[in-house]
């Protein structure tokens, strides 16, 4: 085993991987209305080839988490089988779902019983108009059920996403955070990022960790969490002295970067040692052309060798990578 180190010390443990591009909701800050060219199909890795990339990081290269994502990973028609195969490569791996929570009512129950272990729901809004203002859909109420369908099915603590947009959402994080709170999910607001197909970022546009605080403290009291953060990108806080708390992802205003444990595998098998990143590694083409495990892992190290220090967002340099968080995954 050689565990996926950069050249500050830092180990990527836990792998993103991104299973499509496509998605069935256009958010605002993610997606134009029209959406994207989507990759080609022949493009996109094939389940087997899915699982063997993941069969590389989890018996090589040390990793021990595994988050599926896309684009929506419940569009993907193996996704059940990749779980499934990937449960059976490793009964420890650490396996979640980032997800918009649209078909999960009808798939919860397959994917718990195929091994996964958690799902994180991305919901902004606890109002269906506003829902389909960010989302241009109008399925707010496909989101709740998948919802309760997840807790129902074992894969909680169920965690739930929020971005928050200036002049859309920003005035309900009490209420998104009450929401939860009823109903046990946890509550993460995740600070918008230049990562949107459309460059529609600014940094005087975004909505900030310290102005979040300032919404929630309005009607909760928080107290940081004991717990040590470790490498999860979001800060814990107790609501109301607990047990229940909020997160919150200061990904631009609080980079966590130095501690940074995450590496990333594209649709179309590209590693990306950071969302950020520039530069891709094509594992696909060493795939295709009859790599064994061993060279796969092999450039997978040098890929994450090559690790920037931070993100730059601040850096007057800095330039928004050619994909966005779709193509990505966030
Ligand atoms: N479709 C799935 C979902 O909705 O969770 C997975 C992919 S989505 C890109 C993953 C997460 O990224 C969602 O929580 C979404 O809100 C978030 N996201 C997308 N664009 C973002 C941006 N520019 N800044 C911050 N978060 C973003």
């Amino acid at each position: 085993m050689q565990p996926l180190v950069d050249r500050y010390g830092r180990v990527a443990t836990d792998l993103r991987v991104s299973l499509t591009d496509r998605c069935n909701l256009r958010c605002t800050y993610c997606m134009p209305a029209e959406g994207l060219d989507w990759m080609p199909g022949d493009d996109q890795l094939t389940d087997d080839e899915v699982v063997r990339l993941i069969g590389v990081a989890v018996q090589r290269l040390g990793v021990r988490e595994i988050r599926f994502t896309g684009g929506e990973p419940l569009v993907r028609r193996g996704l059940v089988d990749i779980v499934r195969r990937t449960r059976a490569l490793d009964p420890e791996v650490e396996m979640s779902i980032t997800t918009n929570g649209i078909g999960l009512a009808r798939t919860a129950g397959a994917l718990a019983e195929a091994g996964l272990d958690r799902v994180n729901v991305s919901l902004d809004t606890v109002r269906p108009e506003t829902f389909r203002e960010i989302t241009l859909r109008d399925r707010f109420d496909d989101v709740v059920e998948g919802l309760a369908a997840a807790e129902a099915a074992g894969l909680g603590p169920v965690k739930v996403n929020a971005v928050l947009l200036r002049g859309v959402n920003d005035d309900q994080a009490p209420e998104l955070l009450q929401w939860c709170l009823e109903r046990g999910y946890q509550l993460r607001f995740i600070e918008q990022m230049p990562l949107d197909a459309q460059h529609g970022w600014s940094r005087e546009g975004m909505v900030t960790a310290d102005e979040i605080f300032g919404r929630l403290d309005q009607v909760f009291t928080l107290t940081p969490a004991s717990e040590p953060r470790g490498s999860a990108p979001a800060e814990l806080f107790l609501v109301d002295g607990g047990p229940a708390t909020v997160g919150v992802i200061a990904s631009v205003t609080r980079p966590f970067c130095g501690d940074c444990d995450r590496v990333r595998l594209t649709a179309d098998g590209q590693v990306r040692n950071c969302l950020f990143a520039r530069t891709e590694s094509d594992l696909r083409a060493a795939l295709r052309a009859g790599a064994s495990d061993e060279a796969l892992a092999d450039r997978w190290l040098v890929a994450m060798a090559g690790k920037a220090a931070g993100h730059g967002i601040d850096d007057p340099t800095f330039l928004q990578p050619d994909r966005p968080m779709s193509a990505i995954g966030g």
